[in-house]
């Protein structure tokens, strides 16, 4: 119970939020979000909206509401809720044991609280490799322009976004940025005919030029997501693999956003065939009931740590207080069995087509609708002014067309914010519980939305 007034007066004035201009809380009155259900969630003056894209960012997978993931994570509370995790705990057990039937190849989680915190982890062990077994060298770890890693320096430094990374500097040294991939985009100089191979040879070229003797791993997304919903073109992953092998460089995947099946399978680069050593994962491994990030790692990565000449040093020697926390894995844990006795990976796969059938439906209407992309429930389309320049649509359109939706009660997202270009990519992940009937209101209120801007224009 509470004074939805008094709730509204007390986050104007006491609360920072993220990522908010400060003239918004001059102007209006700050969102605040007192409820959800399903792929709903009502606000404190009663307005309901269906969210688009779980929880503004791709977090909320199994939904609003799941008393059997609260009603876990209140039993582990009271039963045991917190030790260090020098010791183990039971849900931590259950649920690295449940995870990594899902992810052949891969052998030990390491547990920690924020994607970010989950990718230093992972930077943290390409490091220390580094000196274990090279001698100091191979401490570069490689990322790619428009991916996102994280809000810390050390992931920022990782972060190929300007408008993430302007006024936050001076970096992180030994973060090297390799060419994006993005084929609509496709760079001037670019093989359009080949162009995941030639995106990827980019690559190879970053590391010819920096020695591979000091490249120690190289890090990406495997769907680009706040960078622009941006797929991997054909043939990109493998070649990225046979690289990654042929300099001995350790593949370390971002599935903070893909993981635990936005894209319809448990893990996004399990679509393209690939091995990696290192993979990351945070948002919707407890789908927000709980904070919980990950670091799993190939058993040949553990191994490393085994021995070394000092043994003082030979161990990875991290912490994190509340990666010892039990409501993370205790409401992980319920939340893959949710995501398997729903059989959500299949109706992502069924409603992810449908979704982005509707959305090339709005492409052929909407002139405004330059190229629509992504996987399964991760859906994106960028909008242009015109269709053969491919220029992007200003700002003030951009947030005219998410403005009217939310006007007509449906959230969605954006992404690409880098200033004054590609800020016009509209961002579609809705909980993977989604139905056909979520997705026509969804693309509806975006149809009409773009009607709407458009007659503006
Ligand atoms: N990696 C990716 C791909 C992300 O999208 C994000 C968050 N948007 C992060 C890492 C960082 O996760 P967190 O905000 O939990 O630190």
């Amino acid at each position: 119970d509470f004074d939805s007034l008094d709730v509204v007066n007390s986050d104007r004035n006491h609360v920072w939020h993220h990522l908010s201009q400060h003239k918004a809380y001059e102007t209006s009155d700050p969102m605040v979000i007192v409820k959800g259900e399903g792929m709903r969630v009502w606000d404190a003056k009663g307005n309901e909206y269906l969210d688009a894209v779980s929880g503004a960012v791709w977090t909320v997978n199994v939904g609003y509401g799941r008393t059997e993931i609260a009603d876990a994570v209140r039993d582990q509370l009271v039963s045991m809720n917190y030790f260090a995790h020098s010791a183990g705990n039971v849900p931590a057990a259950l649920f690295s044991k449940k995870l990594i039937e899902k992810m052949p190849g891969m052998s030990r989680v390491y547990f920690s609280n924020s994607g970010s915190e989950a990718n230093e982890k992972a930077f943290k062990i390409v490091r220390q490799i580094a000196h274990k077994k090279y001698g100091g060298k191979k401490t570069k770890i490689l990322y790619r322009e428009r991916d996102y890693h994280g809000t810390t320096i050390a992931t920022l430094s990782a972060t190929g976004q300007l408008e993430r990374r302007a006024q936050y500097g001076p970096f992180v040294p030994d973060f090297v940025e390799v060419p994006h991939c993005c084929e609509y985009r496709a760079q001037e100089e670019a093989d359009k005919d080949n162009y995941g191979v030639w995106a990827a040879d980019q690559i190879e070229k970053v590391i010819l030029q920096e020695g591979p003797e000091t490249v120690g791993a190289l890090c990406l997304e495997p769907i680009t997501a706040g960078g622009g919903v941006i797929e991997p073109p054909a043939g990109y992953w493998d070649r990225v693999q046979e690289i990654c092998r042929k300099y001995d460089i350790l593949l370390h995947i971002d599935e903070v956003v893909c993981g635990l099946g936005r894209t319809g399978k448990w893990f996004g680069y399990q679509h393209y065939g690939v091995q990696p050593d290192i993979v990351t994962m945070a948002k919707g491994v407890a789908s927000g009931y709980a904070a919980i990030s990950c670091t799993v790692t190939t058993e040949a990565v553990f191994e490393a740590f085994k021995e070394d000449e000092n043994p003082r040093l030979g161990y990875f020697r991290d912490i994190s207080t509340f990666g010892g926390c039990t409501a993370g894995p205790a409401a992980a844990l319920v939340n893959m069995q949710i995501i398997e006795d729903e059989k959500l990976l299949e109706n992502v796969t069924m409603q992810g087509e449908y979704l982005r059938g509707r959305l090339n439906q709005l492409k052929e209407k909407h002139p405004l609708v330059g190229d629509v992309r992504g996987k399964g429930l991760f859906a994106g389309f960028e909008m242009v002014k015109d269709r053969t320049s491919k220029e992007p649509v200003d700002e003030a359109t951009a947030s005219a067309v998410q403005a009217h939706c939310m006007a007509s009660g449906v959230i969605i997202g954006r992404t690409n914010r880098s200033f004054e270009t590609l800020n016009n990519t509209i961002c579609l992940a809705p909980a993977l519980i989604a139905t056909q009937a979520d997705i026509d209101q969804i693309v509806d209120a975006i149809d009409e939305a773009l009607t709407e801007v458009a007659s503006k224009l």
